[in-house]
């Protein structure tokens, strides 16, 4: 055993904890767990523990259903919410198959995999997200209508606010588990919040992620209210997007700045942003994978539809933050597409793939959008080279399986996996009749 596993093993001793929760995720993002007894740990550590894999979406082919979950003791945290005696803990898994090696299943692994790539050409991928998300008072009934816990809008201070109490409350036990927040505040949508993560690498940033979603889930159900991450809940108000900052650094220098150049972006940084404006549209069934993700795509409310980059243009697909000088570290783009229900191990690993992909293949960037894209005319985008992302789950799914970047980023079982769940989900969807076509059509049909 190493230092890291040895020290895991004191800290359950010494702070009595009984329950250590084994995490992992499924295909879709969704937080899979298993409790173990700390007697049960250094097995785990060496050999990893053994459970039936067959009925996680996308974890394995019939045909090797056990699988192994072995823990990462660098993500050891004792869960806040279970309380200080008799504690609970947890630890983020790697899966592997019955021989030990990797499971080709793991959207963990296929990150890691992306970002062993980008180190051999010698990158670190950071990223930082900006996660939005609703409180609703619970229970949300999804047979009634949604009932925000207040009306406030972007930047408000609602006076004697919920949101004011949940977001202290969610902070503090972020922090307690060793997840730093920059930045936080009410969104423009009634009960809408927005919480900003400080940048990590991307495997600790999706790691975060995961995380971010049980806290927020649970802080919520101790006061009383219901937190969702669905990307457009309220067709009236905006979405919830999940806009995410990526820099890499080679060594302990940013590689995406350069003193003097335009907006203080290096070739490099260029380029990166071209690889992401080239490959969107076929990694959007990834960044963006449900029915209800193109209801935030396509109803404007400062969500991304068109590919195009710019400064300080909040209608762009990437935008480029303000530079400061003498700050050049700091420098960063932001890629606004993806929305608060992504799998992030996924959805990190294909835009890093598409961002190398525009480094390698020396992409020229285009000229950045001054206006916004919304309030042009097709041919106006057109004449500018603005593209749009697909228009539906189904559009993005044809745009995914002709992608040659995605197959090779997720891996072949992955990249089938999600294939053929999305496919189901567009199928059960294109049977409903909506109450939206009984108002339009009945009156006059
Ligand atoms: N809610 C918007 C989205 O879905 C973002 C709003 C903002 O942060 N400016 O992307
Ligand atoms: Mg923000
Ligand atoms: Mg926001
Ligand atoms: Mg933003």
């Amino acid at each position: 055993m190493d230092r890291q596993q040895e020290f895991v093993l004191r800290t359950v001793e010494e702070r009595d904890i009984r329950f250590i929760r084994l995490w992992f995720t499924d295909v879709l993002g969704v937080l899979k767990s298993v409790a173990v007894a700390p007697a049960e740990l250094e097995a785990a550590f060496t050999e990893g523990i053994g459970f039936d894999g067959s009925a996680i979406e996308g974890l394995t082919r019939v045909y090797e259903a056990d699988m192994l979950a072995k823990p990462d003791p660098s993500t050891f945290q004792v869960l806040p919410w279970r309380g200080s005696t008799h504690g609970t803990a947890r630890m983020f898994c790697d899966i592997l198959t019955p021989d030990g090696e990797p499971s080709l299943a793991d959207s963990r692994y296929v990150l890691k995999r992306a970002l062993s790539r980008a180190g051999d050409k010698g990158f670190t991928f950071y990223t930082h997200p900006e996660i939005e998300f609703y409180l609703f008072e619970n229970p949300a009934d999804p047979d009634k209508p949604l009932v925000p816990v207040d009306s406030g809008g972007y930047f408000d201070h609602v006076p004697r606010g919920t949101g004011h109490d949940f977001r202290r409350a969610a902070i503090q036990m972020l922090e307690s588990m060793g997840i730093s927040v920059e930045f936080s505040h009410h969104e423009a949508g009634p009960g809408q919040n927005e919480i900003d993560l400080r940048y990590a690498d991307a495997l600790t940033t999706a790691d975060n992620i995961m995380t971010f979603r049980t806290v927020v889930k649970e802080v919520a159900l101790e006061q009383g209210l219901y937190a969702s991450f669905m990307p457009k809940p309220m067709a009236e108000h905006p979405g919830s997007g999940m806009h995410s900052h990526f820099s890499l650094f080679e060594g302990d220098r940013n590689a995406f700045h350069e003193p003097g150049a335009q907006l203080g972006l290096s070739p490099v940084a260029r380029k990166f942003i071209a690889g992401l404006l080239h490959h969107a549209p076929e990694i959007t069934a990834i960044t963006n994978q449900y029915v209800n993700s193109y209801k935030r795509v396509w109803t404007g409310a400062e969500a991304p539809a068109y590919v195009c980059w710019g400064h300080n243009n909040r209608s762009a697909l990437v935008r480029v933050p303000m530079y400061k000088p003498g700050k050049g570290n700091s420098s960063r783009i932001e890629y606004r597409g993806l929305d608060s229900a992504v799998n992030p191990y996924l959805a990190y690993a294909v835009l890093l793939a598409a961002g190398l992909k525009g480094i390698e293949e020396g992409y020229e960037l285009p000229e950045g959008a001054e206006d916004d894209a919304w309030t042009l005319t097709d041919a106006e985008r057109r004449a500018q080279g603005i593209g749009a992302l697909p228009s539906s789950l189904e559009h993005a799914i044809e745009l995914m399986e002709r992608s040659e970047l995605v197959a090779e980023t997720l891996g072949e079982h992955v990249f089938d996996f999600v294939l053929r769940n999305k496919r189901e989900e567009w199928n059960a969807y294109r049977q409903q009749v909506t109450p939206f076509e009984l108002k339009r059509y009945l009156p006059v049909l």
